[in-house]
């Protein structure tokens, strides 16, 4: 079985799993489309900041480079909520600050995974797009984005971490069909900046990752550390207003801000210039049957699952397939059984977190502020001290636990459907049947184990 293994796409799945399979030993090719970031400067385009969790933070750890990447990242409690009179409440993540989630620099956190494969023997080549393969003889077709020229290279093994646009994808559909699904969410987003304050400091509470829920759209920011906040305005594409086909100009964008982020306002002062200048990004779920080619090819990251950014996992996640393909790697270089494997076990928690990612946005952008929610993360909180271990909410489960993403849609069902049950009709937590609670826990939830 060949040693020789072909990346394509050098973003942050391609560069954690070229760490990790050229610390194994394997000869690591990477084949990226745009120029090397840290030469050229990070290409703008995608979300400039990103929630690290538990998941991403072990992929890290097991690189050997959780520390690097903490020293730059700034740390978030919990959901600033801010309602439209500015009143302001931090919903903690967790119980104490080992609960926490990073917001991390996607630019900065990309360069650290090239050098650090770089330092494991992983080769790379900027500007070189893979434009197709043929899996039989074993090549892929690249083209130089400078030159524009085409050359074949040998590829035996061919993974697949191009992201949610996929060329291999494309290049493996046309040999079989893949089921592939995408669906639109309808809704796009626009990236801001808040900068920091005129004396250098954070204009607002930096450990937090701050929300302007709205009902059908919000804002959300997380902290940078150079201090400035980037900020994301999630609307529907088109519809009733507000949404981003009826923001025809300035005055549209000044009078959407003023009516329903007016405590946000004063902290954009390049609003205008800003969203003339960014794009409208778009969002969906990508849903494969197959992501992989016998042992040829192997799709992973966003390229096999791309999913809406509400709970903040699309990377997570990624850096969780690396370090499972990894694993199976080192047991064996049978590509074709390790990658039917790989398939078999993460395909299911990939559907589930795509699942709970889009039910995570109705929560963000309606649920927050809403009071009879806020009476059931209450109770959520309760049954949670009250059976550690036990019932274990279900954004812990995904974020700050590596319990299966799937398990923890399952149990997450079962353990709202408690929380409703008691909470029903009651509008204080000293109303709510805890004791009844606890009697449903014990039948209906056995302990966690993960
Ligand atoms: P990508 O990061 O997209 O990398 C793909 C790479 O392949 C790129 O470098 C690209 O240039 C290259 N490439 C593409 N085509 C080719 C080709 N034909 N040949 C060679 N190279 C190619 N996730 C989180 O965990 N936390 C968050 O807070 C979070 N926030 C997000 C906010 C927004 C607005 C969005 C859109 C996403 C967010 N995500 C978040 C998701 C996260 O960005 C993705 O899941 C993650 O980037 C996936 O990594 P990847 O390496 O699979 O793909």
């Amino acid at each position: 079985m060949s040693d020789r293994i072909v990346i394509a796409g050098a973003g942050l799945a391609g560069a954690l799993l070229a760490t990790l399979l050229a610390r194994r030993g394997l000869r690591v090719e990477v084949f990226e489309r745009r120029p090397d970031p840290r030469v050229a400067g990070h290409e703008g385009g995608r979300s400039i900041n990103l929630a690290l969790a538990e998941r991403g933070m072990n992929a890290l750890r097991v690189a050997g480079l959780e520390r690097a990447v903490l020293a730059q990242a700034v740390m978030m409690r919990g959901r600033m909520v801010h309602d439209l009179d500015g009143a302001t409440h931090l919903l903690r993540y967790g119980r104490d600050d080992g609960e926490v989630i990073w917001s991390v620099h996607r630019g900065r956190l990309n360069a650290t995974l090239l050098d650090a494969a770089q330092a494991a023997g992983a080769r790379f080549h900027f500007d070189q797009r893979l434009v197709g393969a043929d899996f039989e003889a074993g090549l892929a077709r690249l083209q130089c984005g400078r030159t524009g020229d085409a050359c074949v290279v040998e590829a035996p093994v061919l993974v697949g971490a191009d992201g949610a646009g996929s060329a291999l994808r494309a290049a493996m559909a046309a040999v079989r069909p893949l089921g592939e699904r995408f669906e639109p969410l309808g809704h796009g987003y626009k990236e801001l900046e808040i900068p920091p304050a005129a004396d250098g400091r954070f204009r607002i509470e930096p450990h937090a990752l701050h929300i302007w829920p709205r009902g059908g759209y919000m804002c959300i920011a997380l902290p940078n550390a150079e201090r400035s906040f980037t900020v994301t305005l999630f609307l529907p594409n088109d519809g009733a207003p507000p949404c981003f086909a009826a923001l025809r100009g300035p005055d549209d964008v000044a009078a959407l801000f003023g009516r329903d982020f007016p405590d946000l306002l004063p902290h954009l002062p390049d609003l205008q210039a800003d969203f003339a200048a960014h794009p409208v990004g778009s969002l969906g779920t990508l849903r494969l049957d197959t992501w992989h080619l016998d042992g040829a090819a192997l799709l992973l990251g966003d390229a096999a699952h791309a999913i809406v950014p509400f709970h903040g996992q699309g990377m997570n996640c990624a850096f969780e397939d690396c370090v499972a393909l990894d694993a199976l790697l080192g047991d064996s270089r049978d590509y074709r059984a390790a990658f039917a494997e790989f398939e078999r076990r993460r395909k299911p928690d990939a559907d589930a977190i795509a699942d709970m990612a889009l039910e995570n946005y109705i929560e963000m952008r309606d649920l927050v502020d809403d009071a009879p929610f806020l009476l059931r993360k209450q109770v959520e909180r309760a049954l949670a001290d009250r059976h550690p271990g036990v019932f274990v909410p279900r954004y812990s489960m995904v974020t700050f636990r590596r319990t299966p993403y799937a398990v923890a849609k399952v149990r997450g069902a079962v353990q709202w459907d408690i929380v409703d049950t008691i909470a029903r009709g009651c509008s204080r937590i000293e109303d709510v049947d805890l004791a009844f609670g606890d009697a449903l826990v014990r039948e209906r939830l056995p302990p966690l184990a993960d």
